[in-house]
């Protein structure tokens, strides 16, 4: 027999599947589902395998949907464009500007697929911004039973889908709705921590994207400005304004001028893990000011990261219904990080902190996610009409959401 092995990204998450299948079109892939289902064995779709939560280690099969990959058509008149599942989002940026489109936000790195990305409620920064899965108006989705079904704009199941981790269906196609391009001016610079508490309200709102990481800076594609003398603790603030579409693009580190794709995305090397719930926009602040002691109380070489995000209407996503901030903390892998995380679980846990589903070293206990996803149960039926035989649920998924 075959020594199989896949492993994420960071190395955080390993397993010795039966298989690792590339698949080569959307037939191939309900052959597949359509005969795991029927000998009982898991089905896992990966995209990137950038996620560090356990949602794709199985013993059983993990679809690779890497050649399942591009842009199928692009409506440039709707401003949309219909996308194969496996495309990563690096791929998307230079096509959909020739045709006048942009997505209309991103994360800091854009290695992810587009199904991985939106499966995750993956989300850049920007208080008036949805998670990357806000611009998905269509999917097609090969269910448990290996039937290609097709989920239109106003289907109820797309806000399903929105954050669904691969626990309805494998998704073979996407439909985004786009922007008309636009350029991004960048301010990278380092301000007092006070500063940045006190005006938080003001630049949230008179910036597109307004976000701050505080504490140990680490290594970004993006140069930075020195941090001034004298700096305990350094806080770097990452301004990115709209700026008219014939601005002359800038190469200045830290102040450059380009198209968005080219502005969002850095380059990381794996050594970490991390955990990033959101709490509601109002009480930003509040969750800051109980996470500082936790990471005094547990040192490590990185920083805090706090990003905003509108509000949407996705079942799980952790930005569900309200404005959002994402608390994100990163530690080094290899450590025993777990009573790090289980203290920053503690502290959040009064606004309640609803962790990105890609970022949680491991699942909660089920009724947590209960208690704060409103419509918990009416996903839970969803995905057992769409996998009633549990195809799609590897062991920790099983535990939430069978
Ligand atoms: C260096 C780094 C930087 C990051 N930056 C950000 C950031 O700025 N913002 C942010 O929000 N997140 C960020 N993330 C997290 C990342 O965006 C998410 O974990 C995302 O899901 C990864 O996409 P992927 O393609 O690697 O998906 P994977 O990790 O491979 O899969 C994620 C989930 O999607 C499911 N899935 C994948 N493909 C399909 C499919 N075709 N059909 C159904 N289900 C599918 C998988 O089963 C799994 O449950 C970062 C991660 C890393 C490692």
């Amino acid at each position: 027999m075959k020594d199989v092995k896949w492993e994420n990204w960071a190395g955080t998450e390993a397993c010795r599947p039966e298989a690792v299948i590339k698949v080569t079109s959307v037939d191939h892939v309900c052959e597949i589902v359509s005969d795991a289902t029927r000998r009982g064995i898991t089905v896992r779709p990966v995209g990137s395998g950038h996620s560090f939560a356990p949602l794709v280690p199985t013993d059983g099969i993990i679809l690779d949907l890497s050649a399942l990959s591009g842009i199928e058509s692009i409506d440039t008149a709707a401003g949309r464009a219909t996308v194969k599942a496996g495309t990563r989002i690096s791929a998307l940026g230079e096509p959909l500007w020739d045709a006048g489109l942009t997505l209309h936000n991103q994360g800091a790195i854009d290695a992810q697929t587009i199904a991985g990305a939106i499966s995750t409620s993956t989300h850049g920064s920007g208080l008036g911004l949805k998670m990357m899965s806000g611009c998905i108006v269509g999917a097609e989705v090969v269910t448990a039973a290996g039937e290609l079904v097709k989920l239109g704009s106003d289907d109820p199941r797309l806000a399903a889908l929105r954050a669904s981790v691969g626990t309805l269906g494998v998704i073979v196609s996407l439909d985004l709705q786009l922007e008309p391009i636009f350029k991004l001016k960048e301010t990278l610079a380092f301000w007092s921590f006070e500063e940045v508490l006190e005006r938080w309200d003001e630049l949230t709102h008179s910036h597109r994207h307004f976000s701050f990481v505080h504490g140990p800076q680490y290594d970004m594609s993006a140069e930075l400005p020195p941090v001034p003398d004298g700096t305990k603790v350094p806080t770097l603030v990452r301004i990115y304004d709209q700026v008219d579409i014939d601005a002359e693009d800038s190469y200045e580190p830290a102040h450059r001028v380009n198209r968005p794709y080219r502005i969002y995305p850095d380059e990381y090397t794996p050594s970490w893990e991390e955990v990033e719930p959101y709490v509601p926009y109002e009480r930003a602040l509040d969750a800051v000011a109980a996470t500082l002691p936790v990471l005094e109380r547990f040192p490590d070489e990185f920083p805090l990261e706090i990003r905003t995000v509108a509000g949407d209407d996705a079942w799980l996503s952790p930005s569900g219904g309200v404005e959002s901030v994402s608390v994100n903390t990163v530690r080094t892998w290899g450590n025993d990080n777990g009573p790090f995380f289980r203290a920053i679980e503690e502290a959040l846990a009064p606004f309640p902190g609803r962790p990105h589903w890609g970022k949680q070293p491991y699942l909660r206990e089920p009724d947590f996610y209960r208690e704060v996803y409103p419509r918990w149960d009416d996903f839970i039926r969803l995905r057992r009409q769409m996998d009633p035989s549990g195809t799609f649920l590897n062991g920790p998924l099983r535990t939430i959401f069978e």
